[in-house]
């Protein structure tokens, strides 16, 4: 394929507007699967995917098309659309010169697809809207066009408007795609440049890199080098993904496709890497941000024999998300284990159940927590941790105030759009949630969108189930880091039975009203709740494991975290 006949784009959108279904219907229609009724959500291939019916890790897949005469070489990249997993999105579009933005006709925009569109926009890729679900008895496409003019500035005529339930349409999405996206801008003269935007580990072949050419050519048996490790590989094969990987001769500049290379250590295939051809070294393409966690919890096994599966099933999965952090961890009630960091609740609760169901280990998680930090009042402190600002990953270390002048909290910038009826109501929770106001804007006669300045820890839990409740559904939500602010903290032992429990240590933010009768007031009400939670939890419950003096089902943390 020549470079002009190559198009490579990504499908982004909020959760639900039809990102998958779409996908489908382009592989279909490119005959890349044959047409039968069953094709539902063919590219999310993990079980925890189907039973969530959302998508988790981005997939790609390699279409042919012929427009006008010409045979083109689509590469399509799928993406979640959650916000815990926008760190996908952006790797996705890294190794794209355009996307299609998904718009769901009933629902119009929503937090997902400003926050997406706004990843593609910083990009500079080509943006073509596409508003889904046409067929829909509710469905207002002339008005989600006028929102995407709005919020967006792009012009209603460059709507398209499908059903990819139905395939009304999609046809003229694929014309777009070649007429509106660019080809890639490579040199295949040049020696190898090639980014590992992705990396999965298959048990058998070792880890499986996936892989945008820039650069040159790549072929089975050529030495490449990795540019973040210095490594030198032997090429085993290479090939595209059909989307089940399909062995190729070669792979070219301005392809898309995996690459194997005897890669065993899952660290070996750090995404965002460059791999260049051994002596023929090249400058390396920037990397991408790193993904940054904002839960942390402690993750053990059931039974301590089990640590060493559990380790090599953690090291797995993570090279299947890197957006993981990993560091060893132990607790004086369930040993030896670690503390991980996730990209948010959904994440963690996702990874625990790949866990479970990919290498059957069951584990032990703690209460999540946030990032804090903490300021070192004095210079010993500072040479004993070395550090004059510590980060406090894990609640039972977390220093004391006599040890500390300040304390920061991580805050993030959110995005909540809303029916307008439902504007008083949100703005009453988001004051509860210590959050601060910085814009308002209708994006059309009836809907609003706002943004605030929140407290991390103050959403990380079940603000999004109390924003979907109180708006019956209608308000959606996303957020971005927006660094740390100065805080009130202080430390919250939980007691069982008059045990304190250090894996149920939390920190909160300093009420001062609670201060003087803490354990009457509110400790007191709370653990009878959580208690009566604990035991309805145990029943039905095989596996359980004792802390101190009560048994607790291995999954209750989160519950209880859950019902604060
Ligand atoms: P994703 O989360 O963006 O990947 O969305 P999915 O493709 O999983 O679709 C979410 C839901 O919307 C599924 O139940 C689809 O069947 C449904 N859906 C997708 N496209 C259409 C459409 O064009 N019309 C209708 N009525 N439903 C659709
Ligand atoms: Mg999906």
């Amino acid at each position: 394929f020549s470079v002009e006949n190559i198009r490579n784009f990504s499908i982004i959108a909020h959760v639900d507007h039809g990102k998958s279904t779409l996908a489908d219907r382009l592989l279909e229609l490119t005959g890349t699967i044959d047409k039968t009724k069953n094709n539902k959500q063919v590219l999310d291939k993990l079980q925890v995917e189907r039973e969530r019916g959302i998508t988790v890790k981005a997939q790609t897949a390699s279409l042919f098309y012929n427009c006008e005469g010409k045979q083109y070489l689509l590469n399509l990249i799928d993406t979640p659309g959650h916000v815990d997993f926008s760190y996908e999105v952006s790797r996705s579009l890294s190794a794209c010169q355009g996307v299609l933005l998904v718009v769901d006709a009933n629902e119009g925009i929503q937090a997902q697809t400003v926050a997406n569109f706004f990843l593609a926009f910083e990009a500079q890729l080509s943006i073509i809207p596409v508003i889904n679900k046409v067929d829909l008895k509710n469905a207002d496409p002339e008005r989600v066009e006028k929102q995407i003019e709005k919020v967006f500035d792009i012009p209603s005529d460059e709507c398209i408007k499908i059903s990819a339930k139905l395939g009304t349409n999609v046809e003229r999405v694929l014309q777009a795609v070649i007429k509106r996206i660019p080809p890639p801008k490579v040199h295949r003269k040049n020696p190898l440049k090639a980014l590992v935007f992705d990396s999965t580990f298959d048990q058998y072949r070792g880890v499986i890199a996936n892989v945008a050419l820039f650069d040159g050519v790549v072929s089975k048996g050529d030495k490449i080098v990795s540019a973040h490790t210095k490594k030198t590989y032997e090429v085993n094969e290479v090939g595209v993904l059909n989307p089940n990987e399909q062995p190729t001769h070669k792979l070219y500049a301005g392809q898309v496709g995996y690459l194997i290379a005897g890669m065993k250590d899952v660290t070996e295939a750090q995404i965002g890497d460059t791999l260049y051809l051994h002596k023929q070294p090249v400058e390396p393409l920037p990397g991408f941000k790193s993904a940054k966690p904002m839960v942390f919890a402690g993750m053990y096994p059931i039974d301590q024999s089990e640590y060493n599966n559990l380790k090599s099933a953690v090291e797995k999965l993570t090279i299947n998300d890197s957006s993981v952090t990993v560091h060893r961890d132990s607790s004086l009630a369930l040993g030896a284990g670690w503390r991980l960091g996730f990209l948010g609740l959904l994440h963690m609760e996702v990874f625990n159940q790949r866990l479970e169901q990919e290498y059957n280990a069951s584990v032990i998680l703690t209460t999540p927590t946030v990032p804090y930090k903490a300021v070192l009042s004095s210079a010993k402190l500072i040479k004993e941790y070395r550090e004059k600002e510590i980060t406090i990953i894990n609640p039972a270390q977390f220093p004391d105030k006599s040890k500390v002048t300040e304390y920061l909290e991580p805050v993030v910038l959110g995005t909540i759009i809303t029916p307008d009826e439902y504007t008083g109501k949100v703005m009453m929770l988001c004051q509860a949630r210590r959050a601060v106001q910085k814009n308002m804007m209708y994006i059309d006669q009836n809907r609003v969108m706002l943004k605030y300045l929140f407290p991390l820890n103050e959403i990380v839990v079940d603000f999004y189930d109390s924003l979907k409740s109180l708006s019956s559904g209608y308000a959606s939500f996303d957020y971005e880091d927006a660094g740390y602010q100065t805080a009130e903290l202080v430390k919250m032992d939980i007691l069982l039975n008059g045990n304190p429990v250090e894996e149920l240590v939390t920190i909160v933010h300093n009420v001062k009203a609670y201060r003087k009768n803490v354990l009457a007031k509110c400790y007191g009400g709370d653990i009878t709740r959580k208690m009566k939670l604990l035991k309805r939890q145990a029943e039905g419950k095989k596996k359980l494991r004792k802390i101190g003096n009560i048994e607790v089902p291995k999954d209750a943390f989160i519950k209880v975290l859950r019902t604060q």
